[in-house]
């Protein structure tokens, strides 16, 4: 039970959680905090809410953008054709997998080409998959594959391609395969090839393209991320509340796994955008998607921690629970519930030991999405 402090003589002293969806994805937002007493909303964030779902957020399995630097397939390395290249790349990829598979990490680093600046990123997530125990990687055939022009001051060096990959994978906690598309940069010289880069400037990042990943783990809940282990474990507590307060409300709830990035603009990647500014008012979203007919099987709750740390100890707690009924009911439903029924129901379980009347929330609620209808 914890009772948030009203500042007396205020008809609505606080705002509460601004909610929008988009496909696949549920965010909470919070605008500029006007009550320190529960700075986590503001009845002043629907509008951007509003924004942002018109925007929409690029879903993780959009398509990768093409890159300005790409040319016709036609314009193709001699003697080497597109399906000769995606052939290679694949094969770089299933190495990978088969790396990660049998923790084989000098097989991981032949895959990639160390001469470029990213050979220590690419190096980085591998040692970021080992450590959140991805068992393995599921490639799938690379497609978009593309000879990449190469600038005058690299025309000694060997043919560039990009293709388009989807890869699957899961966290200890998936009930099913998370897929996410990844635009892999790849050189040829001679008969060898190697990885450039699998993550291309557009791509959605996964938890294992955070540089430096741990983890903190309780009984229901996987926290990762690259904020400091303290931070995580601290979201981790509150996730396990969280995730206590949808069960007993609805029965059960799946193990939850929570993102917690170091900056905004990770939080931003996560979440496909490109620029911090763009979810400046969320402090949690819940990203996933699900396969044709079956529930959710691997939703992520993502921070962002900027927003996050506007919120006081309240504010946490009531917008994860809110977050975590969003995964429950994903879990359980082949398709997303009515809006008034998801965000009604995850309102309600997240206040429900608040000490505020219901009038008040939903006053709230009612304010901040003015011409909505819910
Ligand atoms: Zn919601």
């Amino acid at each position: 039970m914890s009772r948030i402090p009203l500042v007396a003589g205020r008809r609505v002293v606080t705002g509460l959680l601004a909610v929008m969806h988009l496909a696949g994805t549920s965010a909470c937002t919070l605008g500029p905090g006007t009550d320190p007493s529960i700075s986590s909303v503001s009845t002043e964030s629907s509008d951007s809410a509003e924004t942002a779902a018109a925007t929409g957020t690029t879903a993780p399995e959009s398509g990768a953008a093409s890159g300005s630097v790409v040319t016709s397939t036609d314009d193709q390395s001699p003697g080497v054709s597109p399906d000769q290249a995606g052939a290679a790349v694949k094969q770089l990829l299933v190495q990978r997998a088969n790396a990660l598979l049998s923790k084989d990490r000098a097989s991981w680093i032949a895959t990639t080409d160390q001469t470029d600046p990213s050979a220590a990123a690419e190096l980085a997530a591998y040692d970021s998959l080992v450590s959140l125990r991805v068992p393995d990687l599921s490639i799938d055939e690379p497609f978009d594959v593309r000879h990449l022009e190469e600038s005058a001051a690299a025309s000694a060096a060997p043919g560039r391609w990009q293709a388009t990959v989807e890869v699957s994978y899961q966290l200890p906690g998936d009930r099913l395969p998370r897929r996410t598309t990844r635009t892999v940069t790849f050189v040829q010289r001679g008969a060898d090839w190697r990885i450039q880069r699998w993550l291309g400037p557009q791509d959605v990042w996964e938890a294992w393209d955070l540089v430096g990943v741990q983890a903190a783990r309780t009984e229901h809940v996987l926290v990762v991320g690259n904020a400091p282990m303290d931070t995580l474990v601290d979201r981790a507590a509150e996730a396990e509340i969280g995730r206590a307060e949808v069960v007993e409300v609805l029965g059960q709830a799946p193990n939850a796994i929570v993102i917690v990035p170091a900056t905004a603009q990770q939080a931003a990647r996560l979440l496909g955008r490109q620029d911090a500014a763009e979810i400046s008012e969320i402090a949690a979203t819940t990203s996933g998607t699900r396969p044709s007919g079956k529930p959710a099987g691997a939703d992520r709750v993502v921070l962002n921690p900027e927003g996050w740390g506007r919120l006081t100890d309240v504010g946490r707690r009531v917008v994860m629970t809110h977050e975590l009924v969003h995964v429950a009911l994903r879990a359980t439903n082949t398709a997303d519930a009515p809006m008034w029924l998801s965000e009604g129901l995850a309102e309600w379980v997240a206040y429900k030991d608040v000490e505020m009347s219901p009038k008040l929330v939903a006053a709230s609620f009612l304010a901040r999405r003015p011409a909505s209808g819910h």
